[in-house]
């Protein structure tokens, strides 16, 4: 998520904190800020919205004097965007200013032992816990300091501190977030990619989880938590600045397809307390849940194909029937809706306008509302009296991917979730719950069996149509991997319900039509074998989802892409993503513009 950068040399400070933290801008931010240690202080300036803000309220870095200095571009995650919640934060005696990448899990118990004794907030994020610890922790030695505060975070940060008291130093720490140091002659810096170092060395030191550094003009030292230091090796940096930007890969949307292990780690794992799954952000109670008779889930795109596989799951666990209706059709379609309905809604940058008006359509009618966002403080995410995000952080590519993804996993939790609280949860919770944690690996193992997808897709990539075919939850993801055909490789993809080919679609089956046949939902797998069989005998060429340990599949299909064993029910989130990768090769063969596709945008804000 976002970004951070420090400099600390003999040159002015904030030009190149904001030259770098230009450098950061396409990783999608909301609000950025700089702290520079002045002549007696530490200065902070803050703005929402873009660096040029920055640079303007700043006479671009002139206004701000001192050598050393910290900034960060925000990608709220607690708290909305706003001046206030913006990095740098300061500790209460304004010796120490902080900016963080990450989530700090465990913020809310930290934040009140804070309070406790007697330190006030100044925002509503998770990171100002941190700044705070320094200041409690600080006897005289920040190295120490930073150590013990370190020891009492859970969650991913990669961080920065400036101390008033050090005016020369930066320190910086990591756990799960980039972050990279930058040696430079009689000048060292800090960044979270190296798009921000570039510009002044390509000597780089790349700090791994749970190890420090204190940087000075003259050098860098490395020490573990233990303050014990640390031999680190130099990298060169090689990377062109364009293809840094993209942390190395051709594309954003391959990027976001490979980052998709962490993203619903990050969905996941905060919502997962002593084995029973928590939503400490939800009002809806008990009793509330209790009167509900129907879910209605509406959404537009990917975020509609999330709804459609979530509904399989909810239904399932919670036993409430759920209906699953694009935001487009339901706004005019004046739907039976009334109090005892629970309408989700589900959008990754919660401004699209049709859901926006489904919504609140729905909301004159009485429902209760549940959104489902990646964006804080978007549109969708106030209106609705109960927000969930996603947190699969800054979403670039217009086809989304980690964005759907972690719309599942959330939907996942939200049905464990309820069950639990309808008191009708059954034996296996405690098996789904292990199920639930174990989705970032086998998401990990599902892009790491798939070598052979850029080979498939120059077969496949001339097709004039291709059919994605699947039963129950491999129908739904059917879905969303023949829109993300359609979406990025603009060749026409039909996703149907295997079941009902034969009764009109079969007729478009000729001889190498491609079919792709998902098959990864045990339950109704000889189903879906039968209806393989029936494309087959009209010469279609089968590529297969499913099993390694599926004979039946090895002996029909003419081409595999293999998942790793997972439970029917939550099959779709890793399905999925190799037929994203199929998507994204096909696209990359057919020379389209991946991540920009044509008559595309990111956030429909229109009807
Ligand atoms: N969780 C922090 C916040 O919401 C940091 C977000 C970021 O990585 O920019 O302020």
């Amino acid at each position: 998520m976002c970004g951070i950068v420090g400099y600390t040399g003999s040159a002015q400070a904030a030009p190149i904190l904001l030259e770098g933290l230009g450098k950061l801008e396409y990783r999608g931010y909301d609000s950025a800020g700089i702290a520079v240690r002045g002549k007696e202080d530490i200065s902070v300036v803050k703005v929402t919205g873009r660096i040029a803000g920055l640079c303007e309220k700043t006479d671009n870095g002139k206004a701000l004097e001192g050598c050393t200095g910290i900034g960060h571009t925000r990608w709220a995650t607690h708290g909305a965007p706003t001046e206030g919640n913006a990095h740098p934060h300061l500790s209460n005696d304004g010796r120490f200013a902080v900016v963080h990448n990450g989530i700090i899990e465990n913020y809310q118990t930290l934040r009140e032992e804070l309070k406790g004794k007697g330190y006030h907030f100044d925002s509503e994020t998770d990171t100002e816990v941190i700044v705070h610890l320094m200041e409690m922790y600080y006897k005289g030695d920040v190295k120490k300091a930073l150590i013990q505060t370190v020891n009492r975070l859970q969650g991913s940060y990669a961080l920065g501190v400036l101390c008033k008291d050090e005016p020369d130093k930066l320190y910086a720490a990591r756990e799960a977030s980039p972050l990279i140091i930058g040696l430079g002659l009689g000048e060292n810096y800090f960044a979270s990619d190296v798009t921000a170092l570039v510009a002044y060395t390509r000597n780089a030191v790349y700090l791994e989880d749970g190890e420090f550094a204190e940087l000075t003009k003259e050098g860098v030292s490395f020490f573990d938590c233990l303050g014990q230091p640390l031999a680190k090796q130099v990298s060169r940096i090689t990377w062109d600045v364009q293809a840094a930007e993209k942390g190395g890969y051709d594309h954003f949307m391959l990027k976001e397809i490979m980052e998709q292990p962490g993203a619903v780690k990050a969905a996941i794992s905060p919502r997962l307390k002593n084995n029973a799954v928590v939503f400490e952000e939800l009002k809806l109670t008990k009793e509330d849940l209790a009167g509900i008779r129907k879910i209605v889930i509406t959404a537009c795109g990917s975020a509609y194909y999330a709804g459609c596989s979530g509904k399989y799951v909810l239904e399932a666990l919670t036993h409430i029937p759920v209906e699953v209706v694009l935001a487009s059709e339901l706004r005019y379609s004046n739907p039976l809706i009334d109090a005892s309905t629970l309408l989700i809604v589900i959008s990754q940058s919660g401004e699209t306008a049709d859901t926006i008006a489904a919504m609140k359509e729905c909301r004159a009618k009485g429902a209760r509302t549940l959104a489902i966002v990646n964006v804080v403080g978007s549109t969708i995410a106030k209106l609705a009296e109960d927000t969930v995000y996603t947190w699969a952080g800054p979403e670039i590519a217009v086809a989304t991917t980690k964005g759907f993804t972690t719309q599942l996993a959330v939907l996942y939790l939200l049905s464990l979730y309820f069950s639990k609280l309808l008191g009708i949860a059954g034996e296996d919770y405690a098996a789904h719950i292990r199920i639930l944690k174990s989705l970032p690996r086998l998401i990990q193992q599902a892009i790491d069996m798939n070598h052979s997808l850029p080979k498939l897709a120059e077969k496949y990539h001339r097709a004039k149509s291709l059919f994605f075919i699947g039963r129950n939850t491999d129908y739904a993801a059917a879905l969303e991997g023949a829109l993300k055909m359609k979406e990025i490789s603009y060749l026409h993809a039909e996703a149907y319900a295997a079941g009902e080919l034969k009764h009109g679609t079969i007729a478009l089956i000729e001889e190498h039509t491609p079919v792709i046949a998902l098959c990864c939902n045990r339950r109704i797998m000889e189903k879906t074998l039968s209806n393989i069989v029936e494309v087959k005998a009209r010469g279609a060429e089968v590529l297969a989802v499913s099993y390694r340990d599926n004979p039946k599949i090895l002996s029909v299909a003419d081409d595999f892409i293999f998942i790793p064993e997972v439970e029917d029910l939550f099959s779709a989130i890793v399905e999925i993503v190799p037929l994203q990768l199929l998507a994204y090769y096909v696209a990359k063969a057919n020379g389209c513009d991946i991540d920009k596709p044509k008559n595309l945008a990111k956030s429909v804000t229109v009807e």
